[in-house]
């Protein structure tokens, strides 16, 4: 699958409206092969990432941004499902505390970034510092406008030195959007991911998207490109992810250390 047709290429100036949530191009089958071919790929992102945890050398950071039930959590465990725990680390953000408030806004971030050897993901990211901080008004746009280089900045440290990066904006419709939080409205077990705050936040969606424009304009880079993942369908959404994280994987050509010398010789007692 070259999902390369997903990536924003860099100073391409991103309008959503051109960007259909519900297609599924790059796959000729349905929901019951999409999920069967989930299950094929999670074997190989298992043995990339025992491969890179091995070999301890790259890093790699994937930073997952969407609206209100667009799929972050749903990529967590169905993308990496069956992956080695001790090599993926997941880090949230949520509001920031006083404590990190009072710091600038990149300080939170930084000690969750990878080392050799390690995956991080991100469950929202340094990102919302110029989404819901620039759509509630948060701090003044002087503030935020002069972000986008900052980040830009930052990715570009991390790149440099020794991190993959790759950042996942899970596209929804906001039709798609009603019927999964009135799915959780709905559903007993799901409930506890209701917030009334959630529909606060889908009356501002036309910000949103345009906050998530200029997000897709300005940061997309060759060393840290974000993909327009059509999620309305949730199968072909970890598709896309899945291919992407595992193509770029395979890309670092990785191998395992060299064996000790003269271990053919070795005899265990
Ligand atoms: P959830 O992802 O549902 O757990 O919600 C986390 C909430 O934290 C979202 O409403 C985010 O917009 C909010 N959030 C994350 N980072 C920031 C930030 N830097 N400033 C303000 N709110 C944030
Ligand atoms: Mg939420």
């Amino acid at each position: 699958m070259d999902v390369d047709r997903y990536r924003v290429r860099p100073g391409v100036s991103v309008n959503l409206a051109e960007f259909d949530p519900n297609e599924k191009t790059l796959f000729d089958g349905g929901k019951d092969e999409g999920k069967t071919a989930i299950k094929t790929l999670n074997l190989r992102l298992e043995a990339l990432q025992e491969l890179l945890y091995a070999e301890n050398r790259h890093k790699m950071l994937i930073v997952l941004q969407g609206m209100d039930t667009s799929g972050k959590d749903g990529v967590i465990r169905h993308v990496f499902d069956g992956v080695n725990p001790q090599g993926v680390k997941v880090a949230g953000f949520k509001v920031p505390t006083p404590l990190e408030l009072a710091h600038d806004y990149l300080w939170r971030v930084h000690p969750h970034t990878p080392g050799r050897g390690e995956i991080v993901i991100f469950n929202r990211s340094h990102y919302e510092d110029v989404l819901v901080v620039r759509v509630h008004g948060l701090v003044s746009k002087e503030v935020w406008e002069r972000r986008y280089d900052h980040i830009t900045a930052f990715e570009k440290l991390l790149a440099d030195e020794g991190t993959t990066i790759l950042k996942f904006f899970l596209h929804i419709s906001k039709e798609e959007q009603k019927q999964r939080l009135q799915a959780r409205l709905d559903t007993p077990d799901k409930q506890w991911k209701f917030s009334t705050g959630d529909l606060a936040e889908r009356k501002l969606w036309d910000d949103y998207m345009a906050a998530y424009e200029a997000v897709l304009s300005r940061t997309s880079t060759d060393y840290a490109p974000w993909y327009i993942v059509p999620s309305d369908r949730k199968w072909y959404r970890n598709l896309v992810i899945s291919h992407a994280i595992i193509n770029s994987l395979e890309g670092l050509q990785m191998r395992y250390p060299e064996a000790e010398a003269g271990l053919e010789t070795v005899v265990i007692d």
